[in-house]
């Protein structure tokens, strides 16, 4: 089929939270759309019940493909955390660039499979010198370029930064990889990042690094207060330092697990100056799972960060796979749809459907990317069709079932869940 034939989508369901303008109607209204020339051409509201849901193709704000499918030699951490850091160290100094290679490109592909459009990875940086990982990323942007959009987050202990040469130097390779690869995007595709857990003099500390973000025209994208410790506050400074260096909606805050131990004034306090200033919140539920609440009794502490609370104060809220295959998190795979369906259970996110933008428009605004995946006519025939699904069987593995139209062009569904 060439995207030059005229496709039709007939009596579908367009969830509210994922309709462009001009697309109206009650909830379950069904929809016909066509697709021509890579593009939604019409759509239009037809009687009857809908048959199936139509998404956007997903975008997944968060994950580790520098990592990925390491655990068989790094070994699983059972659920700690730091224990997970240091194998992970260890691995890493037999990191080649062809075992990166290979593992990083079966990670996107994976995730293309399974209807991802999008994906922002950490790669892990641990000192001043770039990691290998970088070149091998910028030859996989522009080898998935028009596929996939990619962007990658430098991830670097927060104490590293106390060097000054060294966070000059990082800031200054991000500068210099966007000022090579970037297009018209606003954000990336390099950001800044570093991990953030109850490091002492964690104020002067992080204000170095903003300062240093905001100098070299950085967004950035942080590992925060990934724990159940109640006094790990790491998320209110960033918010507060994302205002005073004007960086409103180019922070990306992942984990908050301290969020949910903390007393709800003080968890809505903190939620309400994130919206303020512009932070994306992005839950990892099946690494929070794994690593987050007791091992030595049942879990009781899940490590959710709040959610609900978050997109009600009017905080950008968006679920994302992280670990897959590592010592962080020894299963898992880059279906977001399946991540999604975890976290939807563990936060008692319902309806679900009114969650759909944690997946799609939320995570794409973060990206900054052209199209937020709002569907109406003209956006991109960048789709993901769930034949079966409604709100009640899309976390079956029926519902689940999909058909990826990649401009319009349905992908063979060979290797798609
Ligand atoms: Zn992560």
């Amino acid at each position: 089929m060439s995207s030059g034939q005229r496709v039709i989508l007939q009596a579908v369901c367009l969830p509210p939270v994922l309709r462009g303008s001009g697309v109206e109607g009650p909830p379950a209204q069904a929809f016909d759309l066509w697709l021509q020339q890579g593009r939604v051409s019409e759509v239009f509201a037809v009687p009857g019940p809908p048959q199936g849901l139509l998404l956007p193709r997903l975008v997944d704000l968060h994950v580790h493909l520098d990592k990925s499918y390491t655990v068989a030699q790094a070994g699983p951490a059972d659920g700690d955390l730091f224990a997970a850091i240091s194998r992970m160290a260890q691995h890493r100094q037999g990191w080649t660039k062809a075992d990166l290679r290979s593992r990083m490109q079966r990670a996107l592909s994976d995730a293309y499979q399974s209807g991802t459009r999008a994906l922002r990875t950490h790669l892990d940086w641990v000192e001043g010198q770039q990691p290998l990982s970088l070149a091998v990323f910028a030859e996989l942007l522009a080898e998935w370029r028009g596929r996939l959009a990619l962007q990658c987050v430098s991830l670097t202990p927060l104490d590293v930064f106390d060097d000054a040469a060294v966070a000059q130097g990082i800031a200054q390779t991000l500068a210099a990889f966007n000022a090579a690869h970037g297009d018209a995007q606003t954000i990336g595709p390099a950001l800044l990042g570093c991990f953030i857990y109850r490091n002492p003099d964690l104020q002067a500390r992080l204000e170095r690094v903003f300062a240093l973000a905001a100098r070299h025209g950085l967004a950035m994208d942080l590992h925060v207060d990934e724990g159940l410790d109640v006094d790990a506050c790491g998320l209110l400074h960033v918010a507060q330092l994302t205002i005073a260096h004007g960086l409103q909606g180019r922070v990306t805050c992942g984990h908050a697990c301290s969020l949910s131990v903390q007393p709800q004034a003080q968890a809505e306090r903190t939620l309400a100056l994130c919206a303020q200033a512009g932070i994306h919140l992005v839950a990892l539920p099946s690494t929070n799972l794994y690593l987050q609440g007791s091992w030595q009794t049942t879990p009781v502490e899940r490590g959710i960060t709040r959610l609900r609370e978050a997109r009600a104060a009017g905080v950008s809220t968006s679920i994302a796979t992280d670990n897959v295959a590592d010592s962080f998190y020894p299963y898992g795979s880059y279906d977001l749809l399946e991540t999604f369906g975890l976290g939807a259970q563990m936060a008692h996110l319902a309806p679900v459907l009114d969650w759909l933008g944690a997946i799609t428009t939320a995570p794409a605004r973060a990206m900054g990317l052209a199209w937020d995946g709002a569907i109406a006519p003209g956006c991109p025939a960048d789709l993901m069709h769930l034949p079966l699904a409604d709100t009640f069987t899309l976390l079956s593995p029926q519902g689940r079932h999909r058909r990826v139209y990649v401009a319009g062009v349905l992908q063979p569904e060979e290797g798609i869940a």
